[in-house]
């Protein structure tokens, strides 16, 4: 047996859940965790259907893509989840899906900014743009390398998808359904050619404050990571 089993197998119930709920489909976008106390992550092969997965199809790779466990071609964006632990000693699982809401504000250049307090106590104050790079590649890599560094949690990623990061799986599984409706309703309000409002600005800087001391409490140690 694996010692990685526990890891590989969150990740596929992960991924069923996020297919059944919408977020996932076919093969688009993937998923990984941190594996705790080792330089590595647990993640999806590349261009493989979410409902046949299984714990044996999971890749485990050091964070230099040195594979430990690599029974399928790992994801091709295996590259910018290594280097998103490396950047942010908070997130123990990061999320990328293609889900429909916030493509579309990646599309017409529309970030989300502040529209509630849950969002920014969450996500963070925003939701920026990546700008464009093609799938699985170094300048992708890069560009979101660089932007993780504001300690959000949520990005859409210009013309491609959107990016979930968490302090465990299950808070960046969250995250994705927040992002959704995040998304939805920005849009709707662009749809109505009204002026979308935002949230005081001070709620703003306390909300995100609680997210920052959570990360702070991961970095720490001292956080509850689920395992992860
Ligand atoms: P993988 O199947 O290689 O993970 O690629 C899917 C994707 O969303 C690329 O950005
Ligand atoms: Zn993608």
């Amino acid at each position: 047996m694996s010692p990685f089993e526990e890891v590989k197998s969150k990740v596929v119930a992960a991924v069923r859940q996020l297919t059944h709920d919408g977020y996932l489909s076919t093969t688009g976008g993937n998923l990984s965790v941190r594996v705790p106390g080792q330089n590595a992550l647990a993640i999806t092969p590349s261009n493989f259907d979410y409902l046949k997965m299984t714990p044996a199809d999971i890749c485990v790779l050091q964070f230099d893509l040195n594979p430990l466990e690599e029974p399928h071609k790992p994801s091709v964006e295996s590259a910018m989840h290594a280097a998103i632990y490396q950047a942010r000693g908070d997130v123990n699982a990061v999320i990328h899906t293609h889900q429909v809401y916030p493509s579309t504000l990646a599309i017409i250049n529309a970030p989300i900014p502040a529209l509630f307090d849950e969002q920014v106590r969450f996500l963070g104050r925003s939701v920026e743009i990546i700008p464009y790079a093609p799938s699985g590649t170094p300048m992708l890599k890069n560009n979101i390398a660089r932007h993780v560094k504001n300690h959000h949690n949520a990005f859409m990623m210009a013309n491609h998808g959107a990016l979930l990061l968490g302090h465990n799986l299950e808070r960046a599984m969250h995250n994705v359904a927040l992002l959704e409706k995040c998304a939805l309703a920005y849009l709707l309000s662009l749809c109505a050619e009204k002026k979308a409002s935002k949230v005081p600005l001070w709620v703003r800087e306390v909300a995100f404050a609680k997210l920052r001391k959570d990360q702070q409490k991961v970095e720490r140690g001292d956080f509850e990571t689920g395992g992860e």
